[in-house]
């Protein structure tokens, strides 16, 4: 089987006895959790979407490891094509979820360990190629999902990992064993962690030999001994938990997850190793992970924000003021943002190239081009939203109270329901329960739960803005600027 459906995947995580922490106590039925159950649905869609013909194009791929069809969330790109396919994907999952749907970070790092994989052993006459294919035709062949897990706690900024005061604030080796090695350590916000069948760790940057314990890549079952994960909370998760809940939670279904990843001596046997010391491959596979997940927010991030667009627009009709000349302006000033964001992504995979390994990279430059724009346009777009959603976006009274029989002692003998109902009319044709449900799409999105995936995630998901400034500088070449210039002038040196 290489495509399972959604509701195999949902079966398939009931068989995990993979270990959450939330709230200070332990979730036993994290699948079914109100707060957790929303992010596991926006990966169960990818599984359905590639199960519909009209999706197929996007939604798979034939795999170059076995020649069948599979999920393209776990395929290695052939072409500039598929690089292109996957943007349109993402673009495609953000207008159906409103949310991070968490499965490209597993795409992301196939793609990176694959190629880095191959130009390590070329260097050093190791074997992690090879046990890479192994286990990627496993994942494809099961439609497993994985975390691509890259981000270590750092603990103090200034200095490296070998030089923490505690040594577990990158993750690394604490012994070799003839059939594996042993890890300890962890990776902070990792999106899609607990609703992933297994974990792909890589380090976190470049490193030198003193570090090369730091140096290390490996795949590991998510329930895999000594591993677990703490669950992050997010801006207005307890409304999840609200009895009925439904319009004050924004968007019931779909939403997105992070988590810290612990790993305290954790067993990792041979076949599963992809990097073992090798520092001087360390940076590589960084740059390359990065690479393709600023990319990704080309896509997942654009298609959010055409449902941010949407959203904002539908909250000017409902308010009866699509008419005017401002809002139609700030629609248009929100679509040329999400349009050059796509444009990015798009660019950065035209762009893109044949690795050693024949997977394709995309274009490095562009690609930090394009993730340097998403730490500044969806801030922009979001405010231009709550400048035409209104302010009643955030003083609105609670679901309970539009659905409250309560009569308030006045002369007229309303309920509060009623009164609530009246007072926030605004086009006589829309109901006011449309008007609320559109205001807390707009206030999830903005600054409720998936502002973690939208807003936030814009500015640090996939590397802070410095990040890509520092990838900018060495990919820009501003010497070969200067000899363009030198020969425009006509100088001579
Ligand atoms: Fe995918 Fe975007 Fe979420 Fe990253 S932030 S996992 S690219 S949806
Ligand atoms: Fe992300």
């Amino acid at each position: 089987m290489t495509l399972k459906t959604g509701d195999q995947y949902i079966e398939s995580l009931r068989e995990l006895k993979t270990q959450v922490y939330m709230f200070g106590e332990k979730v036993e039925n994290w699948v079914d959790h109100p707060i957790i159950r929303p992010s596991i649905n926006s990966v169960k869609i990818t599984y359905d979407l590639a199960q519909d013909p009209e999706y197929a194009d996007l939604m798979t791929a034939k795999s170059n490891l076995t020649g069948e069809t599979v999920n393209r969330f776990a395929h290695l790109h052939q072409s500039t094509d598929d690089l292109k396919k996957k943007v349109k994907m993402q673009r495609l999952l953000g207008n159906k979820t409103a949310s991070c749907f968490q499965r490209c970070v597993g795409m992301d790092a196939f793609n990176a360990v694959y190629s880095t994989t191959f130009e390590c052993d070329k260097a050093h006459g190791t074997n992690y190629h090879e046990n890479f294919k192994k286990y990627l035709t496993y994942i494809q062949q099961n439609d497993l999902v994985v975390d691509g897990a890259m981000t270590d706690p750092k603990g103090d900024r200034g200095k490296s990992p070998a030089d923490q005061a505690d040594p577990d604030l990158f993750l690394h080796i604490v012994e070799h064993r003839p059939d594996g090695i042993v890890v300890s350590g962890s990776k902070a916000h990792q999106t899609g962690s607990i609703n992933s069948h297994e974990h792909l760790i890589m380090p976190t940057i470049a490193m030198t030999e003193a570090d090369k314990a730091y140096a290390v890549a490996f795949a590991i079952e998510s329930d895999a001994p000594g591993l677990f994960m703490i669950y992050g909370r997010q801006s207005c998760d307890t409304r999840k938990t609200e009895p009925g809940a439904d319009i004050d939670v924004g968007n019931k279904q779909f939403g997105g997850q992070e988590a810290l990843v612990v790993f305290d001596k954790v067993f990792i046997p041979n076949d599963r190793i992809f990097l073992n010391e090798e520092y001087d491959f360390s940076g590589m596979m960084v740059e390359r992970f990065a690479g393709y997940h600023r990319q990704s927010y080309g896509g997942c991030k654009v298609g959010v924000g055409d449902v941010v667009i949407g959203a904002a627009a539908l909250a000017a009709d409902y308010n009866g003021a699509a008419k005017a000349s401002h809002i139609k302006d700030k629609l248009i000033e929100m679509t040329h943002l999400n349009e050059t964001l796509f444009s990015c992504g798009i660019a950065c995979s035209s762009e893109g190239f044949k690795t050693e390994a024949g997977n394709y990279q995309i274009d490095l430059l562009l690609a930090n081009v394009c993730k340097q724009n998403v730490t500044r346009f969806p801030y922009e777009i979001v405010r231009l939203a709550e400048d035409i959603a209104g302010g009643l976006m955030v003083t609105m009274p609670a679901e309970q109270d539009f659905k409250s029989d309560l009569k308030v002692p006045t002369e007229s003998g309303l309920t509060v329901g009623e009164w609530a109902t009246k007072y926030f009319q605004g086009v006589p044709s829309v109901t006011t329960e449309n008007r609320m449900r559109v205001l807390r799409l707009l206030e999830n999105l903005c600054l409720g739960t998936a502002a973690v995936g939208y807003r936030t995630e814009s500015m640090h998901g996939a590397g802070s803005p410095q990040a890509q400034r520092i990838m900018i500088q060495r990919q820009g070449n501003i010497a070969a600027k200067k000899e363009l210039a030198k020969a425009v002038a006509g100088i001579k040196e």
